[in-house]
């Protein structure tokens, strides 16, 4: 089959096609019906009072001359007048008078087809009229209305040729208009898919065609931007591992040439770098199972109280080793919150990690713990150098450092927030920043709770 076959426009123009000579084949078969039968109550109307008028004719003839003398011409007159065959006979069935005695078959023979009326005189009969079609050509028969009908017929059949051939023209250069967007949107969808990112279609209408094109550009600027975040993304991985391999690459080159002693303080450097490089592909790791909704949580009601004070435990003595105290304000009677304990412990322990970091001595880190409708509502705040509004909306994006020297040498990649958000979504929480320079900032996620009336004492 040729593809133009399948095409929209063909398909469009076949079924206007059809569905026009369907309308214009019922519209001519019914007018064509109507015309004929008008035209046949008309001829029998005609007739009927046609005879009546020759029977009231022949009658006034008789009652005249009580008798048919001189019948014939009058009859032949009368035959000529109305273009019919008349024929007047006595009781006995003589003829008396043949409008057609000259021309026609005799009588007997054309009779069949003709009208028979008694011809009354004074409440007697005294003859009989008969009136068929006139059979012979030299008296010209009367034009039956059935060629009316066929003109018409003839003329409605080309009224609707041209009708129809218009029609289908319209359509087509209609169809044709339409569907040049369409066109366009796909030849556009084939360079995106090729991988020509930056296509567009212009998207001037306001109809479905102009809704699909604005659609169209709406998913390559999606598409391009989901392209562009994952260069960036590679770039960003590629520079942060460069980092510390290059450092174990220095390292193990200066121990090559004997610039540096194998001993367990160069081990150790190194360690600590293959360390960093591990902790960063974990993270990588972790990121992506999130981002692919793939990552797996063991969620069982579970004590944040207990979660919070061991994060705590765990942090104080780096806070206490730069003189920032952490506080811990939870209700004993804290709910359950149905959570995976070890990653909502990742969550709090990073939130924790950049508040004391962030933080210069004899500040405070506070850890608070609400019960906010459906939800449990904790927050990390502390009274440390704060983020700068403009960067705020930032901070969970991934690779985002807010002094990027600063936190490289802390070994933070930008990466801590990001997984901390894709870990309380995946809860089916949210977590916002809150911040003010000079003052401090307020890290605060809520997590939905467990079945209500649980409580972390019931765990016994
Ligand atoms: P990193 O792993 O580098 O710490 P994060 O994603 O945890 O990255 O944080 C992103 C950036 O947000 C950090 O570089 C830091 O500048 C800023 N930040 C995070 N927490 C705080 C805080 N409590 N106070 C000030 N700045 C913060």
């Amino acid at each position: 089959m040729p593809s133009w076959f399948f095409g929209l426009q063909f398909r469009l123009v076949l079924g206007f096609t059809l569905a026009l000579v369907l309308a214009l084949g019922s519209i001519s078969w019914y007018v064509g019906v109507a015309a004929q039968r008008e035209a046949d109550r008309f001829q029998r109307q005609m007739a009927e009072s046609r005879a009546a008028r020759i029977e009231q004719i022949v009658e006034r003839y008789y009652s005249a001359r009580r008798g048919w003398t001189d019948l014939q011409p009058a009859i032949e007159q009368a035959g000529a007048l109305y273009g019919w065959r008349i024929v007047v006979t006595d009781r006995e069935g003589r003829v008396l008078g043949d409008s057609h005695l000259q021309f026609g078959r005799p009588w007997r023979q054309a009779r069949q087809g003709g009208q028979l009326f008694p011809v009354l005189s004074e409440g007697s009969q005294v003859g009989s009229l008969a009136i068929a079609p006139s059979d012979a050509p030299e008296i010209a028969p009367e034009p039956p209305l059935s060629r009316l009908v066929s003109a018409v017929n003839r003329s409605l059949l080309w009224t609707g040729l041209a009708a129809g051939a218009t029609g289908i023209l319209l359509v087509s250069l209609m169809a044709r208009r339409v569907l040049a967007p369409v066109r366009l949107l796909g030849s556009a969808a084939r360079s995106l898919g090729q991988g020509d990112l930056a296509r567009r279609v212009q998207a001037p209408g306001r109809d479905e065609v102009g809704e699909l094109a604005r659609t169209f550009n709406t998913m390559a600027d999606s598409l391009q931007k989901a392209e562009r975040q994952r260069r960036n993304l590679v770039a960003d991985v590629a520079h942060e591992l460069r980092t510390p391999l290059s450092n174990i690459q220095g390292y193990l080159e200066a121990v090559k040439d004997g610039l540096l002693q194998p001993d367990s303080a160069t081990i150790d450097t190194v360690y600590q770098q293959v360390l960093q490089l591990a902790h960063l592909v974990e993270d990588l790791r972790l990121l992506a199972l999130a981002e692919a909704g793939a990552l797996r949580l063991n969620r069982e009601p579970d004590s944040m109280v207990e979660v919070l004070r061991k994060t705590a435990e765990a942090m104080r003595p780096r806070a206490e080793a730069k003189g920032v105290t952490i506080a811990l304000d939870v209700p004993p009677d804290f709910p359950l919150v149905e959570m995976d304990r070890r990653r909502i412990a990742q969550v709090v322990g990073n939130l924790l990690e950049n508040a004391v970091l962030h933080t210069p001595e004899a500040g405070q880190v506070t850890i608070t713990a609400e019960v906010a409708g459906p939800s449990a509502t904790v927050t990390v705040a502390d009274t440390g150098e704060g983020i700068p509004p403009d960067l705020l909306p930032h901070v969970f994006e991934r690779f985002f450092r807010v002094d990027p020297s600063r936190s490289r040498a802390t070994g933070g990649v930008g990466l801590g927030l990001t997984i901390a958000r894709q870990l309380v979504e995946a809860h089916g929480g949210t977590i916002r920043a809150e911040s003010t320079p000079g003052k401090g900032s307020r890290f605060v996620f809520e997590l939905p709770l467990s079945a209500p009336g649980s409580t972390h004492e019931h765990r016994g």
